[in-house]
Order: structure tokens, then sequence, then C-alpha cells
């Protein structure tokens, strides 16, 4: 038994079984690469689902928290410390707003902050929250019940929460949906569980005409794309749009445990004394954590490395010439490489057997949220690991269906390409 294999089991025995058995133990990090309980090396391409934006054992993070730890491990909430004002005032300078946050220790809770907001705001007039389909906003009852796919909310139902879904990036069925009795919408710029999708060119600035006119406020879930990820500080700042509110967890404290709410304008002031609070949001070790991560995307620019880098990635995939891949959608270093066949979790395998962890976010998607440190540059090596890895899982999947999708003409025998010049790679299949 190797040493990995004895710790699934001992997991398997001691933990509950909500995450299944994980493939892999980890057991250390540097950079971009990490190694697991055997020894052997993997590039990390998914850096704990887009959370160790400066990799692992940077020596910023590694001093501002061991500094910390020394000096003040824990104030709660009936104290103030330098480090979480500091790291406030530092998000509401990234985000030229006037505003105000509140620390959290997770993404989940940043967006309960958010509901809890919301309702103090809106009063009970306004019953119905708009979420979008295919969004995720977290695990805990309120966020779950904003959170649009079936399979993981409809099991702990009925929430407290009303929720209208709409169809992600429809502007028109936003509108359609946004009446008087909502109180507000919530939606990520990209939805980053449903496989890297980026909502449409307009589509924020849709979503924020249509609660200014409804009197609805627009919550805006960053948890995975802000801080960085997008090659912006934050997705939304692209489109020139202003939410009511920004929840932001994930990439913040580049692997500490931290995640903030904040609120604009009047919903800055929404929440009374007493009406809302967190033991540990806001932690010293955290908050430290945190400003090492916003001082050194600042200083080794690393907003315009990610952007340079995430094209470089995305045009790597997409001149891969191979019948399973169709090409990669996302911005900055977080992209989804899409694949033509429900083929996700063998890719992941087999990327993983060759030494890149990715994710296989859908059955037709693996999801890439690399460090957004410049070593050692995974654009360059990781389209060149995916073709032998691809090609060891072509015969089993040369009997599966043919990907067509509605719009491409009939596949012929004598063609083994699509004729549709955007969907060079909709093969037929098995080729002929
Ligand atoms: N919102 C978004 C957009 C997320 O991607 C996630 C996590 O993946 C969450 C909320 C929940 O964050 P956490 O897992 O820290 O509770």
């Amino acid at each position: 038994m190797s040493a990995t294999q004895r710790l699934q089991a001992r997991f398997e025995a001691a933990l509950m079984p909500n995450y299944g058995v994980p493939p892999l133990a980890l057991a250390r990090g540097e950079g971009c690469r990490v190694w697991d309980a055997d020894g052997k090396e993997y590039t990390d391409l998914i850096a704990g689902i887009a959370v160790s934006s400066l990799g692992h054992a940077h020596p910023a993070i590694i001093d501002a928290v061991t500094r910390q730890v020394r000096t003040l491990a824990h104030t709660s909430n009936l104290f103030v410390h330098e480090g979480e004002v500091t790291l406030a005032e530092r998000l509401l300078t990234l985000l030229a707003a006037d505003g105000r946050v509140f620390f959290t220790n997770s993404g989940t809770e940043a967006n309960e902050a958010a509901l809890k907001l919301v309702r103090r705001q809106q009063g009970g007039s306004r019953p119905v929250i708009v979420a979008a389909e295919g969004g995720f906003h977290g695990r805990t009852m309120g966020s779950l019940a904003l959170t649009g796919k079936e399979s993981i909310r409809a099991p702990f139902g009925p929430f407290g929460v009303e929720v209208r879904f709409v169809p992600f990036g429809d502007a028109g069925a936003l509108a359609a949906a946004v009446g008087p009795d909502c109180a507000a919408v919530f939606l990520e710029p990209c939805q980053g569980e449903a496989g890297v999708v980026p909502a449409p060119a307009g589509y924020l600035r849709a979503a924020r005409e249509v609660c200014d006119a409804a009197g609805a406020l627009l919550v805006v879930d960053e948890i995975q794309s802000g801080i960085g990820r997008t090659g912006a500080w934050f997705a939304h700042q692209v489109d020139g749009v202003l939410p009511d509110v920004l929840t932001l967890a994930k990439g913040l404290g580049g692997g500490l445990p931290i995640g903030a709410c904040i609120g604009f304008g009047p919903a800055g002031a929404a929440l009374r004394k007493g009406d809302h609070g967190s033991t540990f949001g806001g932690n010293p070790v955290a908050c430290a954590a945190a400003l090492a991560v916003l001082d050194t995307i600042e200083s080794s620019g690393l907003l315009a490395h990610a952007a340079a880098m995430g094209e470089r990635l995305a045009a790597g995939l997409a001149a891969i010439d191979h019948p399973l891949l169709a090409g990669a959608r996302g911005r900055g270093l977080w992209l989804a490489a899409l694949l033509t066949q429900p083929a996700a979790g063998a890719v992941e395998a087999a990327c993983r057997e060759a030494g890149f962890l990715v994710n296989a976010v859908q059955p037709d998607a693996i999801r890439l949220a690399p460090p957004l440190i410049p070593t050692p540059p995974p654009a360059d090596s990781f389209p060149a690991a995916p073709p032998p890895a691809l090609d060891q899982l072509a015969p089993p999947l040369a009997t599966a269906p043919p990907h067509h999708e509605a719009g491409c003409p009939p596949i012929s025998s004598a063609t083994t390409t699509c004729p549709r010049p955007s969907r060079r790679r909709c093969w037929t299949w098995p080729t002929p």
C-alpha cells in the first residue's frame, strides 16, 4: 500500500463521505508545483480551486502569516485590529468606490452576509431573489437556495429564501423576472462551477439597468473571479458597472480562509449594530495573508501577467488539433478546456497521470485556474501534455456518439470535420 492509499483509507474511515475519496493526497507545494504523499511531483493548474493565487509557500505569505501569528493570532470581533482596517481600505481603493466591508471565513458566508444585508435594506415587501441557472453561490442554506444547480439544491429544500431562476446571460429573461417583488439579483460575471462560462458582453450592464429600474439590488459574486484571476482586480470592472454588493473569497487569502461582503453606497450601511457577526471573520492572520496577496499582485505586476499568460494558454489549447479538444473559453488565468465528448473525468485522471493537476468541472469541460505567479509558465508546458494523455482515451471514446450541435449540417460519411468554421472540431465520430 502506498502512502497515498494509506491516507485515503484513513480518510474514508474518519471523514464524512460528502467528498468521496480524493484521488490524490498532497503533502507539500512550492510555487506552481506540488508533491503527493508518495513524492510524485505535479504542476498545479487548479490552485486549490482558484485560491492559491501566489502558488504554494510564497515567501510574502509565509512572512506575513508568521509575523502575525507571533504577534497576535486572534482578536474576535470584540476588538479592532489594524490588519482588518487596512485590508478593508485597500479593497475599497481597488474598487474605487465608497463602501463598507464585512469579513467572513469563506465564500458561502460572504453570500449569506449579502442575503441578510439585502433583507435588511429592502424589508419584507420584496420576498424574491433572482439568480441564474447554472450559478453557484455556496453550500450553506441561503447560498444554496441561490445556487442554480438542481441536483445539489433539491435534496435540501425547502429554503427560507424564495428564488426565481433565469437563464444565465439572457438580459430579456432577467428584465422579465425582476419586478416590484424582487429584492436583489445575484449573479457571477462568469460562472465558474458551470464550466467557466462568461456572461455575454453587456449582460452585467443590462443587469444594473434592470435592477435600477425595479429598485432591486445587484449583488455580484466574485468569489471565484475576483482578485486578479481574470487579469483585472475584479471581473465586473471590465464592464464598467458598480454593483450594490460584491462578494469575495478564494484568491483573497492566497490559501488562508477569508471572504468579504462589500456594500456600496447605502448598501454599505444597511446592516445595523448587532445584525450580523463572525468570531473568526477578519481574523488577523487571514487579513495579513490577504494584504500580502494584494501587495504581491500589485508589486509583481500579476494582473498583466495573468492576462498575458491566460491568452497564451488559451491560444496553446486552441492550437491543439485533437478530436477530443474543442478549444478554450474564459479570461485571464481562468479557463475551461472544452471537450467534444463527456470525458472530463477521464481527461482529468490522464492529465494527473502526466503530472498536471486540472479539474473536471463539467462532463465536457476541464477547468484551469493556475497560480498567477510567473514561474514556471504552465502556459507553455501544459498544452503539450494533453494530446498523449488524450490519445490514450481516444480508442474507448471512438465508439461514443457523434458530437454535433444544433445548427451543424448533417454528418456525412465523406467528411471528417464539421464544415462550419466555428465548429471545425465538431467531428464526425468515429472518423471514417
Ligand atoms: N460563489 C462562487 C462563485 C464560488 O465559486 C464558490 C465556491 O466555489 C462559492 C461562492 C462558495 O465559496 P466557499 O466554498 O468558500 O464557501
